[in-house]
Parts: C-alpha cells; structure tokens; sequence
C-alpha cells in the first residue's frame, strides 16, 4: 500500500462526478482525506457592508455539503469538516494527520487565489506536494486555441474560434468506492449557520423553484428538466421566460457550486441529442455555457480589474453613491413594475431570471447611474447562484466598462416588460397591489389617470410608487455624463 496520505480539498466542486482530484487520487491506493471549510470570511461582509453570504446561499451551501457528505459515505468514505480559514486549518492537519499531498481544483478569482498561494508556500515548506486541477468549465483551460492574456473581448470571436478548434473533455468517472477515513479523525459537524452570523430566513413561496442544495438534487433536477419534461427541446424559445419554473434550465445553483458539473450537462444534452431531438435549443444550453467559461476566462485574464470600479477597460464614469435610491431599487420601490418585481424576487428568494437580471442593472446604471459595483454586491449577497466570475463579469458588461463595451447601451424596461410578459403575470405574480390593473397599464401604471386609479383601487404614490425618475430624461442624463 503506497505510504500516501492525500488531502482533497473541496471548494466550489461539491460533487463525486467529474472530479479529477478524487478520481486520481482513488487510483493511487493511498488514503484519501475528503475536505471541506466553511470559510469564515465568506460570512462577513461586502465592501458596501451586505452580507457576503446571505442566508439562501448559505442554506444551499450547507445542503450541498451535507449532500456530499452522504455520498461520500456511501462510497465508504466521509468528508471532514471544520470552520476556519482553510490556509491555517490545512497546514495544522498536515502536521496532525502527516499528509503527503494537497489536491483540489483551481479558482481563478483574487480571494480564492490569495488562499491558494498562502497555502502553497506553508505547505511546500512541509514537503507536501500540492497539485491543482481545472474543473469548472465545459472546455479546459488548456485546450483553449489561445493564451488567455490574447482571449478576444468580445464573446462572438471567443465562441466562433474555440467553437472550431476544441472539444469538451469527457467526464471522469465516479469512483465506484473509497477507501475509509483513518480512524484517528475527527470528522467535525456541519456548523449552525446562525453561529455564523447568517441570518436565516425562508424563501418566498411564491419562488420559481425549491432549490435545494446539493449533487443529488442537482442531478434530480436535471433529469427532470431534459429527459421527463423534455423542455430541452424548446428551450431557446421560453428561456426569457420570468415565472415559469421550466422557462430556463435553473441549473445555476447547482453549477455555481459545483454539484453539477458543465461537461456532465454537455454530455446529457449530447445524449439528448442522439435520443431524442438536435434542434436550435439543445445548441443553445450549450451556448450559454459557453458565456459561462468566458467570464470566467476573463476574469484570468484580467485578474482584480473586475473588481474596480473602472471595470476591465479602466473606464472613469462619475458614478453616484445615492443611499437613498438604490434602496428604492433593492426594496422594489421604483415605480417601474418590471424593476420592482424582479427587485422583490431576489430579495425574498435569491433567485432572478436572466431577463431580470439584466433589465435592473440596465435601470441601476443607465437610469440611476449609481456605482455598479453596488449592485453587483447586493447580488453577490443574495445570489443562490451567486458565482464570481459570472456576477461580476456580467455586471461589468452592462455597466459599460467590461469587455465589449461599445456605446451606451441600456434596457427600455416599459418595453421589455410588454415585450417579455406580455400579460402581466409575472408583474402580477410579484405586485399584488396591481393585481387589478388591465392589459398595457400594469407596465406602465404611472399613465393611470385619476378614475382610473380609483376604478382600480391602486393610488399612486400611496399603494404603488410613482416613477423615481423620468424614464428617457434620466437615460439621457446618464448617457452624457457617461460619454
Ligand atoms: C447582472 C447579472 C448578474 C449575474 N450573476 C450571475 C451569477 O452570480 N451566477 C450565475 O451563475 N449567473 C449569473 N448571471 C447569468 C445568468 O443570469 C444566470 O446564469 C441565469 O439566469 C441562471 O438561470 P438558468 O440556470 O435557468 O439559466 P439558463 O438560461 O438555463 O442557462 C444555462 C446555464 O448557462 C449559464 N449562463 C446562462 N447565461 C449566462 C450568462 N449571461 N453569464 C454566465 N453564465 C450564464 C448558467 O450557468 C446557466 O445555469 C448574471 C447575469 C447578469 C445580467
């Protein structure tokens, strides 16, 4: 038996599928050590002062590593967990537990990577070899046509070039069973989340889905969305979709975590494929993707820039810090219905579709013009899928300062709403006091005359907000400070 004494790591890759580092290291016949670290400071707070994990992320969290942990028994072998700060906890088991090896699958963004080298450096000191692994995209960092510093910023010639010079790897498979933790473990118990500052609060029932944490409940939904309810096949055509639980595939979560592994979809939607049906739809799950691996190839290119308020392309906005309207934007209280409903989705169940998400940072930056980084953390506060790279890569791009910012572009959210739930369900659905409002007038309620709000019973200003800000005089606004 090799003398080999293998710590695997877990971080945003809570899963047993498509996970090189335990699969390699189930080859070696060593001892293998599955691990896992709430980090503290996860637990804290944002630069603007929200919670960095708010409590729908950190609940899901906790059931993906309860899942995982099961599975891990299942497979004979057990997951240890404690709560710290992994680059102090892991050098001190090294020294308790004489592990020989580090394994765990790289990060890409500054936090992550400050772990990673203050771990590297105390570890090699030890004699303990570390080996990192890329696992969280559909194509492999290495077989990407280019080197990521020459990465096109724009994500059409990205997916046209690696589109016709790569393939997806397949998926490693799951060891079918794991030798048991040596027996002088402590395997730790799964933290009371409160302990950790979160304040717990259960989702809206009115949400578009249950989302539960975890590889089990990440694989359960996707066999529902593809093979039971077959929505693969029209996927393209409902994807906008705001109220639907199947409108979109809500695989986000699960990836974001790494309970599901993207090129674990790739190959069920290539089985599909060979099935059931190859249409515009099943390519375009895929495409998607594809955005997917871009942000986070973009955040390796340009490292903290994400971050800064200049965004990727270093570009200088007056941006405003006004308090006061952006807490009309969280609450929902903008008088702009689409805004506002999508506003409260969040906020009561961590989910928002992409449609949603994309109209209000549209309205945040383009209409308020307050500083997107402001934004971006209250979403990186409440996101269920919450992911570093896709969060704030896409918040840079509508903002205007990511790659691919061209001219101002913005959102016209009354017409993205007529547009995008033409009969007002979804506004509905998240509104109830403009449950009563006809057809074109739930989009646009501050057009309601006086009889007409009393026939409807909605008194702006009073049951409804009147609009924060005059649609086309604020864009303008914006758009001439913003040039
Ligand atoms: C301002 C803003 C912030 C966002 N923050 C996040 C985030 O923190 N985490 C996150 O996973 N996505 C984020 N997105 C992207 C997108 O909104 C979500 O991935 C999507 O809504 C999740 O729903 P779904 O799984 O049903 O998506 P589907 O439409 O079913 O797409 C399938 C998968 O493709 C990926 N994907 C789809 N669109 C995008 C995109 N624009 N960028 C990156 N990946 C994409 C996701 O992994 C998604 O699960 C953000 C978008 C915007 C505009």
């Amino acid at each position: 038996m090799s003398q080999q004494k293998i710590l695997i790591w877990y971080r945003n890759d809570l899963r047993v599928h498509d996970h090189e580092p335990l699969f390699r290291a189930s080859k070696t016949q060593g001892q293998i050590i599955p691990f896992y670290c709430f980090d503290t400071r996860e637990f804290g707070h944002t630069g603007f002062g929200f919670p960095k994990t708010g409590s729908f992320r950190a609940q899901f969290l906790q059931e993906s590593v309860a899942n995982l942990r099961e599975t891990l028994k299942n497979l004979g072998s057990n997951l240890m967990i404690r709560v710290g700060q992994p680059e102090i906890i892991i050098p001190e088991l090294v020294t308790a537990l004489n592990l020989t090896n580090l394994v765990y699958h790289a990060e890409v963004t500054a936090e992550e990577i400050r772990v990673e080298k203050a771990l590297s450096k105390q570890l090699q000191s030890l004699g303990v070899t570390l080996t990192s692994y890329w696992g969280s995209t559909l194509h492999h960092l290495d077989d990407l046509p280019i080197k990521v510093d020459d990465l096109p910023d724009v994500f059409t010639q990205y997916r046209k070039r690696i589109e016709k010079t790569s393939e997806i790897r397949s998926c490693f498979p799951t060891p079918e069973k794991l030798p048991p933790l040596p027996s002088e473990i402590a395997t730790g118990d799964l933290p009371n989340l409160e302990t950790l500052g979160v304040k717990l609060v259960s989702p809206d029932e009115r949400g578009v889905l249950k989302f539960v944490g975890g590889e089990r409940a990440g694989l359960d939904r996707l066999k529902d969305y593809i093979w039971q309810e077959d929505c693969l096949k029209v996927y393209k055509k409902t994807r906008n979709g705001m109220l639907g639980t199947n409108d979109s595939s809500k695989f986000s979560p699960w990836l974001a975590r790494g309970c599901l592994s993207p090129r674990y979809v790739y190959e069920e939607v290539q089985s599909y494929e060979e099935n059931r049906v190859k249409n515009d739809s099943t390519y375009w799950l895929i495409f998607e993707l594809m955005w997917r691996d871009y942000f986070r190839f973009v955040c390796l290119k340009y490292g903290n820039a994400v971050f800064y308020q200049t965004g990727l392309q270093g570009v200088k906005i007056p941006w405003k810090e006004d308090w006061q309207q952006f807490t009309l934007w969280q609450e929902g209280k903008t008088g702009y219905p689409l805004v506002d409903a999508n506003m409260r989705e969040i906020a009561t169940t961590g989910f928002m579709s992409n449609r949603g998400r994309q109209n209000v940072a549209s309205f945040l930056t383009k209409n308020l013009g307050i500083d997107w980084r402001m934004g971006a953390e209250w979403f990186e506060s409440l996101l269920i899928d919450y992911d570093v790279s896709s969060n704030w890569g896409n918040w840079n791009y509508t903002a205007g300062v990511g790659n691919d910012a061209r001219e101002f572009r913005y959102f016209n959210i009354p017409k993205q709403s007529k547009m995008y739930d033409p009969k007002g369900n979804y506004l509905r659905h998240w509104l109830p006091e403009l449950r009563n409002l006809p057809g074109d007038l739930i989009h646009e309620p501050w057009k309601l005359s006086s009889d007409e709000q009393k026939e409807y019973g909605v008194t702006l200003g009073v049951d409804y907000p009147r609009p924060v800000v005059d649609f086309m005089k604020s864009i303008q606004a914006n758009q001439k400070l913003m040039k």
